[in-house]
């Protein structure tokens, strides 16, 4: 699989407040998947585009997964942008997906939508795509907030933003996934306890405890690899600071514009 990365920010990055020879600049996350498969329909991925020179980078998208309704990761009028003009784009999500949708777009709501549910697989795209509860959780109070697993041709990747520790149910499948590809938030770096995020996103201590026990319990395979994403501005340091922070654990940093191929 060939993930593209087309932010990797946190929610605490203002895109108006850039400046344009900021070469650290992250936008809201929002991943790529062989070209095909869009993770996150945000409100930053046509800046990305146009940006970078990439008018037609969304042509081949035939299918959208949303982990959750947070502004940083779904934004409506540029998933009916992705769903209009001659593209028949589905869209599977959350039923708090849906209800945005329609509270956002109004009569202009013509999406296909498909909703899904936790620990049940659906194939979209050629991937087959199972849904995980994820650690997390936004105003709608019925939402429930999604990580994905995701394969295809004997690969599988987990795409874990936005999360603190997995939820129970949800490790229970992790645990018998063998993966070749593991995505994992990491909002907040080397923070000192207290923070209050700490209970719905991930930290670089927290990182470590996780990928020491993914490891010894098989859901690695030999050479699997680490990409961290979705970092928030403000707990931080510059990009070369954290890549190296993490080069010890065997993960990559993500930035804007990464190719990463497993
Ligand atoms: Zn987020
Ligand atoms: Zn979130």
């Amino acid at each position: 699989m060939k993930l593209h990365f087309l932010g990797t920010g946190a929610a605490d990055w203002d895109i108006k407040t850039r400046q344009p020879e900021d070469t650290q600049w992250r936008r809201f996350s929002s991943t790529l998947v062989d070209d095909k498969l869009l993770i996150d329909p945000g409100p930053h991925i046509f800046d990305y585009a146009e940006m970078t020179g990439q008018l037609h980078l969304f042509d081949n998208v035939t299918d959208i997964i949303i982990t959750h309704s947070h502004q940083d990761h779904f934004n409506c009028q540029n998933t009916l942008k992705l769903c209009s003009g001659g593209r028949n784009c589905r869209v599977w999500g959350d039923m708090a997906d849906l209800r945005k949708l329609y509270r956002v777009l109004g009569e202009d709501m013509t999406i296909d939508f498909h909703p899904v549910t936790p620990g049940q697989k659906f194939t979209a795209g050629g991937y087959k795509i199972l849904p995980l509860h994820s650690n997390h959780a936004t105003t709608d109070k019925d939402e429930i907030t999604l990580n994905y697993i995701i394969s295809k041709n004997g690969q599988k990747m987990f795409y874990g933003l936005d999360t603190g520790w997995f939820r129970t149910e949800s490790w229970n499948i992790i645990r018998k996934a063998k993966f070749d590809c593991m995505v994992f938030e990491l909002t907040m770096g080397d923070i000192a306890p207290g923070n209050k995020r700490i209970f719905c996103h991930t930290s670089i201590p927290m990182l470590e405890i996780m990928l020491q026990t993914l490891h010894a319990q098989g859901c690695m395979k030999p050479g699997c690899r680490s990409v961290a994403t979705h970092l928030a501005r403000y707990l931080h340091t510059d990009h070369a600071s954290t890549r190296e922070r993490l080069a010890p654990l065997g993960v990559d940093l993500a930035y804007d514009g990464m190719i990463y191929e497993f």
